[in-house]
């Protein structure tokens, strides 16, 4: 399989290449060049498979042959041996809805799912090909423990989250700097977490440090998520059709950067019988908006809500649906991305807009609908869910045939949750004991400099860095 950028600048590149490179030089996002057609034949074997047995017939066209197939295996095997769950991510009856539980993993939310393999991808990588990763990213919450958690241990990475200093849960908080792995370092900066990116872009954009340091990425734009992500759907939709090709099934997926929705289209692409897939928001509404009017523009700010790994302004996955969209033309994309960039939009054309109507419903759901979803789902039967995921099963409301994506645990989001029922989630036994372990955390300005020397001293002491 090849790999080639969204806007045309990079073409034809192998799997590990598209892995490692993250966003793409030319600044558009990689995606495969064509997509496996899976047939019904196929669909009814695998919905007899494990969660690890179908991860790797979903993987194995994509990775083609740079990654032998036991070794495959085994880093699949490796990266879902940690999930508490048997079967990595149950379809659960629940809450007057069908759920589909994505929070098994380490840190308890869905992000696991893809970067548990991601970690142990990069590592294999790095053992094979030589050379030397160090992560930089910033957080708001979940995705830096999840990161953490992805790469933990691992020879060759290094990891260094930021976060604002006393601007993240508690448990959020300790979730990351209880780990005390040598290659893990944490960074607490005084002030926001729009300083803690504007550093990180900042690195990122110092390309002669970049270089040097060999800095890189794992957020939310790197194929292997996307890859990681579909096998819930194909896995979600044998325990539900029974395997039956003739069944569909839709989805409601809680949205922010459109990662996971987005791996559910492609699944739906590759011939996975999806009836409607639903992008399921909070107030931050920029996809429901551009669902109904073909009109993708930015608001002034981002909204605060209770579902806050969704306040997000603009999706970075969204980006490789337009390129689809277009049938795989990327003048149109890098044009398309330059007038967002001049005149802060995208606008779609009357046909392009009934397709995009065509592949997704959208809905969005306040902070009130979301604790009311909270507690009608508690009421049904005692189940509780966090407020990601009642946005979701909010906006499945009506729709008989739908499974909602549980994206991450209750006991995360006590404060929402004590809100809408009087009572927290009990914790997961891998959030237990969080609050009295040993942590490691260093407290620096929120200043470049700062950090940069921060990082730079670290690598010189680990023997890392050129
Ligand atoms: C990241 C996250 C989301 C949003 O997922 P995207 O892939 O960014 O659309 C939803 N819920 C939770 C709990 C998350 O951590």
């Amino acid at each position: 399989m090849h790999y080639l950028s969204t806007r045309g600048g990079v073409t034809s590149i192998g799997f590990a290449d598209a892995v490692t490179m993250g966003l793409a030089t030319d600044g558009g996002l990689l995606v495969p060049a064509e997509l496996p057609r899976v047939d019904a034949a196929t669909l009814r074997a695998w919905s007899q498979l494990s969660f690890q047995e179908l991860a790797l017939e979903v993987f194995t066209p994509f990775v083609g042959d740079e990654i032998p197939r036991e070794d495959l295996r085994a880093l699949i095997d490796r990266s879902y041996a940690g999930f508490s769950h048997p079967e990595v991510t149950p379809v659960v009856e629940a809450g007057g809805a069908r759920i589909l539980e994505l929070f098994h993993g380490p840190t308890a939310a869905f992000k696991d799912v893809a970067l548990q393999f991601l970690g142990n991808l990069f590592e294999y990588l790095l053992a094979r090909d030589g050379g030397e990763f160090n992560i930089v990213g910033a957080t708001s919450g979940d995705t830096g423990s999840a990161a953490i958690y992805g790469v933990r241990g691992k020879a060759g990475i290094q990891v260094f989250i930021l976060h604002p200093k006393g601007r993240v849960s508690p448990i959020q908080a300790r979730q990351m700097t209880t780990v005390l792995d040598d290659n893990v370092h944490n960074i607490a900066v005084e002030g926001t977490f729009d300083d803690a990116q504007r550093i990180v872009k900042t690195l990122f954009s110092d390309l002669p440090f970049k270089r040097s340091h060999h800095l890189g990425a794992v957020n939310s734009i790197n194929w292997a998520r996307i890859l990681a992500q579909m096998v819930y759907y194909f896995y979600a939709w044998g325990r539900v059709s029974g395997g039956d090709p003739e069944r569909a099934v839709s989805f409601s997926v809680p949205t922010g950067n459109f990662g996971d929705v987005f791996a559910g289209y492609l699944a739906r692409r590759m011939g996975l019988p999806v009836r409607r897939l639903v992008i399921a928001t909070n107030r931050n509404d920029i996809l429901t908006r551009f669902v109904d009017s073909g009109i993708y523009a930015a608001e002034s700010q981002v909204h605060r809500t209770l579902s806050p790994a969704m306040d997000i302004q603009l999706a970075s996955n969204f980006e490789r649906y337009l390129y689809f969209l277009h049938d795989g033309d990327c003048a149109r994309v890098r044009a398309l991305f330059e007038g967002l960039r001049e005149h802060g939009r995208i606008e779609l054309d009357a046909e392009r807009h009934a397709r995009v109507r065509a592949d997704f419903d959208a809905r969005a759901a306040s902070d009130a609908e979301t604790l009311e979803q909270i507690r009608a789902s508690y009421e049904h039967d005692g189940y509780i869910c966090c407020p990601h995921t009642a946005v979701g099963v909010h906006a499945a409301r009506g729709m008989d045939d739908a499974v909602c994506l549980a994206t991450a645990h209750p006991a995360k989001f006590n404060e929402a949750v004590e809100q809408a029922i009087g009572r927290g989630a009990p914790l997961p036994s891998s959030l237990q004991g969080l609050m009295e372990r040993e942590q490691r955390c260093v407290d620096l300005p929120a200043t470049v400099e700062a950090v940069k020397s921060e990082i730079e001293r670290t690598l010189a002491a680990t023997g890392a860095g050129a």
